[in-house]
């Protein structure tokens, strides 16, 4: 994609700070870190979304993550981390280019990633399930 910011960082068209780099992913920081080490896993290859990822990246993806995370907890000494994943304008997504989050979290740090929790009838689960085929 020749107007996708992350392509033109795979391709090395524009700087950034690479911490871990395999033959599917390279791993940067954020340029606008919500904590200290905030990182981002990105696919080398375009794609847009989960629902576009391939099969190799998708299933590779995790160990990648397993690593980044121990690396970051045993120099950055965090005390959490929050792993995230954005798809569509909707859920956040502003860089259309499949990418995980991955923030170090700090005693205090003040960030907040909330969601209400609902109380839902029976009926509406089996709502839901009917819909899931389940
Ligand atoms: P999204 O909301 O799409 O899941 O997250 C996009 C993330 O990419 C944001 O956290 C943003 O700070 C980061 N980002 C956007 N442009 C650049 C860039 O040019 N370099 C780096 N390192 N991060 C970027
Ligand atoms: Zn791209």
């Amino acid at each position: 994609m020749t107007d996708c910011v992350f392509c033109k960082i795979i391709a090395k068209e524009l700087p950034s700070y690479c911490i871990y780099e395999d033959e599917l992913f390279k791993v940067i920081l954020d340029i606008n870190p919500s904590s200290t080490g905030h990182s981002l896993i990105l696919t080398k290859a375009h794609f847009e979304n989960i629902y576009e990822l391939g099969e190799k990246e998708a299933s590779n993806i995790m160990s990648v993550a397993l690593k980044i995370s121990k690396n970051l907890k045993e120099a950055l000494n965090c005390d959490g981390l929050n792993i995230l994943q954005n798809n569509g304008a909707e859920a956040g997504q502003v860089v259309n280019h499949y990418h995980m989050h991955l923030i170090p979290r700090y005693k205090n740090d003040g960030i907040k990633i909330k969601w209400t929790m609902e109380k839902p009838t029976e009926e509406d689960f089996r709502e839901v399930m009917k819909k899931l085929g389940r």
